[in-house]
């Protein structure tokens, strides 16, 4: 149903036009805020820099970036307008990652100050009181200027362009504006040179005046706000800008400053780390969630604009946003727990060593994951982990549907792991990539002495898991072994005679290590008994169907189908016979009980491998 069809049964236009309907609902909302205070024109352009007075009282945009980089636009959001305070946060995130929190927290504190923005008292002991206000902002604009000189401003335009994802310009109108006309910053600028927080006043001042001006949209905003709430990621470009240290830092001081004396009560009403500027512009970061950025240029007494206020308490409230109003269930962390009994990898395996393999089932312990991990998730897992023996010498942990991890939640998984070390326990990960940084910090917080091993695909990990039981076992690895064809299970049954004639009718065959032995989509026409080496049947994704070991048989669904259905490969030379289907076929029309022998063997592998299928299933939609 498209939305004039509904606005007609309704009889009454409920929709605006064809295809609001099928909007995001989000979009739907954040237009409604714009159409609900577009109306709105209390407040007043900023004055005191002049080339301000020029903004245009009706322009009102907003823009909401995704963690996954998606932008929903609405009004005014590309129009340009200076930056203003906004850039504080970011150049405050810059003096961080250039000269160090120690330098940074010599210069400058992070209290609020309970004064407007271009408040000139400093702390007791001559310091700025935070990075928000204009003094603590020109301190950090002198702490860049300490390092790059003549260059600071290239440097700053250069990193907030990278969170904006495009390049930044200047409007140099208003720059020279408050050069012209900034005496209180100029003020609050000697006041700082007199406690040697900041050196080369002039130098320093038109830095900071340039950073002020710089030019950015609401949608630039956003982008810039969901850098934040990303960890330091740009969501839209994919660029590491910052690093997420630097990030909770920054979002610390927009907390309790970021809107100058009203932050206070913005935490209380909205929640949301934010930054505005006189400009008329809004930042907004709510950590792995979303960035908001708003424009509309009258501001409030405070000097926040006041339509741009509005739309973020909505959508604090309509969406229950705030950043302390959070709630999780630690224990969905874990989606199974199982050890292997009727669950083996891939693999098939040589009847001895499937024996092995049921008698020590309890030795594998397998835990699948899910979700970002924090330190308390992970706290959960380590105590499931030690509350729940016997200890199954074997542990695979899978990360595989795991995006993200924090530090201190791999750090507590490691120590943990190496106490289980200390046990006898030998701990497996599986899903991660192998530059994956996480596995890294869980390795060095277990310590070198902790055996760990680590493998992409949890199926990997089995099979490595599986094959140290039977080696403890006395079992041996079937691939050094030779097989003959009364060995075959699809031969089951059959006299030294019928196998003979059988042989008779194959050809011998040899593959080298690496190579193709069948691809998927060739005539199916002939089947192979494995007698040395092994072979993976995989699909094209490189998925795993099954490894195979001597005294297997592959290519056997030829004997119902007539197209290959997956490509089967050589993980080592091979050694194989190779029947062809037609030889096959007047054989057992010659022979039709010794045919239904093989059938009923074939039909006895297949149901094997359907039950291991529907247990992985079933281990699955279990939890
Ligand atoms: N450039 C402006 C100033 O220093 C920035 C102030 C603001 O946006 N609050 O006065």
């Amino acid at each position: 149903m498209d939305a004039r069809t509904f606005s007609q049964i309704n009889g009454k236009p409920i929709v605006q036009s064809t295809g609001y309907a099928t909007q995001p609902p989000l979009q739907r909302f954040l237009l409604q805020c714009h159409q609900d205070y577009v109306t709105d024109s209390s407040g007043a352009v900023a004055d005191y820099i002049p080339e301000l007075k020029k903004a245009n009282p009706a322009h009102f945009g907003i823009s909401l970036a995704t963690i996954d980089g998606h932008v929903y636009d609405i009004g005014d959001s590309a129009v340009p307008f200076t930056i203003q305070s906004v850039s504080k946060a970011f150049v405050f995130a810059l003096a961080l990652e250039l000269v160090g929190e120690k330098r940074v927290e010599a210069a400058i504190g992070v209290e609020p100050s309970g004064e407007a923005f271009n408040s000139i008292r400093l702390t007791s002991d001559n310091r700025p009181f935070n990075p928000m206000v204009n003094a603590g902002a020109i301190a950090c604009s002198g702490l860049i200027h300490q390092v790059d000189g003549e260059s600071a401003f290239d440097r700053i335009q250069e990193k907030l362009s990278q969170f904006a994802g495009r390049e930044l310009g200047v409007d140099e109108d208003v720059h020279r504006s408050e050069r012209l006309t900034g005496d209180r910053n100029r003020a609050i600028a000697w006041l700082l040179r007199n406690y040697a927080v900041v050196q080369d006043v002039d130098a320093v001042l038109d830095t900071y005046f340039r950073q002020c001006a710089m030019l950015v949209t609401a949608r630039d905003l956003a982008i810039m706000a969901a850098t934040l709430a990303n960890r330091g990621i740009n969501p839209v470009t994919g660029v590491r800008v910052i690093s997420p240290y630097v990030v909770a830092k920054t979002l610390s001081v927009m907390t309790s400053s970021g809107m100058y004396d009203y932050a206070g009560e913005w935490v209380y009403r909205v929640g949301i780390p934010a930054k505005s500027g006189v400009g008329g512009g809004i930042v907004a970061a709510l950590p792995s969630q979303l960035g908001l950025g708003t424009f509309s240029p009258c501001l409030d007494t405070h000097g926040n604009s006041v339509r741009g206020l509005k739309v973020c308490e909505t959508l604090s409230a309509r969406f229950d946003l705030h950043m302390l109003n959070r709630s999780a269930d630690v224990r969905t962390c874990i989606i199974a727990d199982y050890d292997i009994s009727g669950i083996s990898s891939r693999r098939s395996r040589q009847p001895h060593e499937q024996q092995i393999l049921e008698d020590h089932r309890q030795d594998i312990r397998v835990i699948e994951l899910i979700g970002a991990l924090n330190f308390a998730a992970i706290d959960y897992v380590t105590r499931r982990l030690s509350s729940e023996p016997p200890a199954a010498p074997l542990l695979i942990l899978d990360f595989r549907r795991v995006p993200d991890m924090t530090q201190a939640g791999a750090r507590l998984l490691g120590e943990n792991l190496a106490v289980l070390g200390k046990t006898g326990v030998t701990s497996i990960l599986a899903g991660f990539e192998d530059q994956s940084p996480i596995s890294a910090v869980i390795r060095a917080s277990a310590g070198d002495e902790t055996r760990l091993r680590r493998f992409v695909l949890l199926d990997d990990a089995i099979e490595w898991a599986e094959d140290q039981i039977i080696y403890r076992h006395g079992g041996f690895i079937q691939s050094k072994e030779t097989s003959h064809l009364t060995d075959q299970m699809l031969l089951a049954e059959l006299t030294a005679e019928q196998i003979q004639a059988l042989a008779e009718l194959s050809t011998p065959r040899h593959y080298d290590t690496g190579q193709r032995i069948l691809g998927a989509g060739e005539p199916a026409n002939s089947i192979f008994f494995l007698q040395s080496g092994m072979v993976s049947v995989k699909l094209a994704s490189g998925v795993r169907l099954a490894s195979l070991g001597p005294g297997m048989v592959f290519g056997e669904m030829a004997m119902i189908e007539t197209e290959r259905s997956a490509d089967v490969w050589a993980d080592t030379a091979v050694r194989c016979l190779e029947l062809p289907l037609d030889a096959f076929s007047d054989y057992r029309n010659l022979n039709p009980q010794i045919g239904l022998q093989i059938m009923r063997n074939l039909s006895a592998l297949l149901a094997r491998r359907l039950i291991l299928a529907n247990a992985k299933v079933d281990l699955l939609s279990a939890y």
